[in-house]
């Protein structure tokens, strides 16, 4: 069990690990994060999650000065002293402490930097499970491209998608057309066999996960498209798949209770599971 974190500057024991009730973050979700995967000392597109955590902070003009070495040395050192082999990591940069206050015009404060490790059950090995989600209306503001903690519509999506048994909540745009899920993008395949995900339009985040996926299927000879796609057409294709850091490449095979492709995992999707375990990796 992990149990040292890493807020403003101290590793400590969870018990210890106390954020300021004037936190930023705490008062109005003023904050971002990033959620890393690791096995073994190996990271999962470290880089690329590092400069999305960089982009964020510039996206809501959160002035962290810590540099990208730095960053990397903390969370390597907390991954040793916690002891995870398989696990994630989670980073979160709030805009300081200050008084309770909207606006942050004239405000004096610094970052504020907390870390925590998740041991989590390592079944890259195993038989791949396939999933099953809902869809909802996406309620969400209009920049869910930036990574913020500001999650409120993505939390009761996932707690409405668990509640009714499913693993996921796929959010529906006001036209009809699927956005990305609560905590994950979503991708298609139709009968052509092409690999259809949304297209970066401001409307989702830019997932990691996503982009890697889309190089691998490439680099197979896969054909890749982003376009959009309504949930109509969710229902009838041949496999459907989520990406995310924390699930990687996860098969859904029943979405509003209608099986798809009977119920049954697809093989492509599994295909890009293993090349996903098989190349995305960093050493730190
Ligand atoms: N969309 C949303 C809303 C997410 O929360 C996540 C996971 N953080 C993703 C997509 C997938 O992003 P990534 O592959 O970078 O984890």
């Amino acid at each position: 069990m992990p149990n040292i974190s890493y807020v403003d500057g101290v590793y400590q024991n969870y018990e210890n690990s106390k954020i300021n009730i004037n936190d930023r973050g705490y008062h109005f979700g003023d904050s971002v994060y990033e959620v890393i995967l690791f096995n073994k000392g190996i990271f999962y597109d470290f880089e690329e999650h590092i400069s999305r955590l960089f982009t964020s902070l510039n996206s809501i003009n959160i002035k962290f000065s810590l540099s990208r070495i730095s960053l990397k040395i903390i969370i390597k050192n907390l991954i040793k002293i916690n002891r995870v082999s398989f696990g994630s990591v989670y980073i979160q940069v709030s805009r300081g402490i200050a008084e309770r206050n909207h606006s942050y015009k004239g405000m004096n404060i610094k970052p504020l930097l907390s870390i925590i490790v998740t041991k989590k059950l390592n079944n890259i090995g195993n038989d791949t499970i396939g999933v099953k989600a809902i869809t909802l209306d996406d309620n969400r503001w209009s920049r869910p491209d930036i990574k913020t903690t500001q999650l409120l519509p993505n939390v009761l999506a996932k707690t409405e998608a668990n509640i009714k048994g499913a693993f996921e909540g796929i959010f529906i745009d006001s036209d009809g057309y699927v956005t990305e899920g609560s905590s994950s993008n979503i991708w298609i395949i139709n009968n052509n066999n092409e690999i259809i995900t949304r297209p970066i339009d401001g409307q989702i985040l830019s997932g990691i996960t996503r982009k890697t996926i889309a190089q691998f299927a490439k680099l197979n000879k896969l054909i890749v498209k982003e376009e959009k796609f309504k949930k109509q057409e969710l229902y009838k294709s041949k496999e459907v798949f989520l990406t995310s850091a924390s699930s990687f490449v996860t098969p859904i095979i029943e979405i509003d209770n209608i099986e798809i492709n009977e119920g049954k995992i697809g093989q492509t999707s599994i295909d890009l599971r293993n090349l996903y375990f098989r190349n995305s990796r960093n050493n730190l």
